[in-house]
């Protein structure tokens, strides 16, 4: 994809600093970083992916997903740049870190904390379907807490996003303990958006329960088993549990992705409806793609240039923090959680 767009390996340096030596997270992609704008003093969280053969057409789709999203409930995107090292995606730094780590602190939450989250993210995914978009990889260690008010959860990482439903997802992935029924058995193409749909009530199910709704409590590492329970829908509700939060659950958790409640069908829903909050944006009902607020964004024509020179092999192979890369792995300390299940 050629581009007139000149690139310069220096502008990352002279636009950003680092604040402190702490990564905001860290995944197969590289690591995620808290850095200040010089200009505006202004906080953003930069991802940082090493360059070539992990700059896969995958990741410009990540980005060209992100750079069309504008909503409250979703990170927002701001710029591409590239170092000699990494491609680095600049997006809104959200200050509370995972909603994952809250269940965790928590152990479960009440009905309403639950509830509170849920409207929030339920809010957020329906924009994206509104967009055609669906995430595909919806967790609570994709979901983050905004705590520069009242908390605000904003989901992250695009990184198996698929644009246009029109192009049915073919392909398998997702984190095991969130994946629907139809991705396990195979199905393709399947309904992304129903997918999405299960994968909130996955959600849902561990911020009330605090534990998968479909690992076996006797052996939860178990991946086969877990498999067995997802393709049936077997799992259990605790006996305190409302009646309107069991239903909510029960009709989520259908292994027919065309019987499976939408995310219109959450909103009519009367768990979801108690104490809705003035500050969640219902969106609009319209079926197809809103018309995307780019006012002000990077364009097109510049992010394809700088994922193109991203494209090509490091100039030298060092992290830019002076932590090793094995695999494309940061080492760190042990303390990042080992909740990919
Ligand atoms: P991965 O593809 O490895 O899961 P993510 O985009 O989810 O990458 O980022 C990994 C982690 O980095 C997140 O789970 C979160 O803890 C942190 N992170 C990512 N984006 C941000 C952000 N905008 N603000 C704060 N933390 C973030
Ligand atoms: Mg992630």
């Amino acid at each position: 994809m050629a581009s007139a767009t000149t690139v310069n390996e220096n502008d990352h340096d002279a636009r950003y600093e680092a604040v402190n030596d702490a990564l905001l997270g860290t995944g197969s992609y590289g690591y995620t970083k808290l850095m200040r704008e010089r200009a505006t003093g202004k906080m953003y969280a930069l991802k940082y992916i090493e360059r070539g053969e992990k700059i896969t057409e995958h990741v410009r789709r990540e980005i060209t997903n992100h750079r069309n999203l504008s909503h409250p409930n979703i990170v927002k995107f701001k710029e591409v740049l590239v170092t000699p090292t990494h491609l680095a995606v600049a997006m809104e730094a959200v200050g509370g870190g995972e909603l994952f780590g809250y269940v965790q602190q928590q152990g479960s939450f009440t009905e309403s904390q639950a509830r509170y989250f849920f409207q929030h993210l339920i809010s957020g995914v329906e924009y994206l379907h509104n967009m055609r978009i669906s995430h595909r990889d919806l967790k609570l260690e994709n979901t983050l807490v905004d705590l520069t008010t009242t908390p605000v959860l904003k989901i992250c990482d695009f990184g198996f996003s698929k644009g246009g439903f029109d192009s049915q997802p073919k392909t398998q992935i997702g984190t095991p303990a969130y994946i629907s029924p139809e991705v396990y058995s195979g199905a393709q193409p399947y309904d992304g958006a129903a997918s999405d749909v299960w994968a909130c009530g996955v959600l849902l199910y561990v911020m009330l329960v605090g534990r998968y709704p479909f690992s076996d409590p006797q052996d939860p590492n178990n991946s086969h088993k877990m498999m067995q329970r997802v393709l049936q829908a077997r799992f259990a509700l605790p006996k305190d549990m409302t009646d309107e939060c069991k239903d909510l659950l029960t009709k989520i958790f259908n292994v027919d992705p065309r019987k499976r409640l939408t995310v219109a069908g959450i909103y009519h829903h009367p768990w979801f409806l108690h104490d809705l909050s003035p500050n969640v944006p219902l969106g609009p009902k319209q079926p197809g793609p809103l018309a995307p607020d780019t006012e002000g964004l990077q364009s097109l024509d510049d992010i394809n240039a700088v994922i193109d020179v991203a494209r090509e092999p490091p100039a030298k192979s060092s992290s830019p923090w002076g932590y090793d890369e094995i695999d494309g792995e940061v080492i760190d300390d042990g303390s990042y959680l080992d909740d990919d299940y």
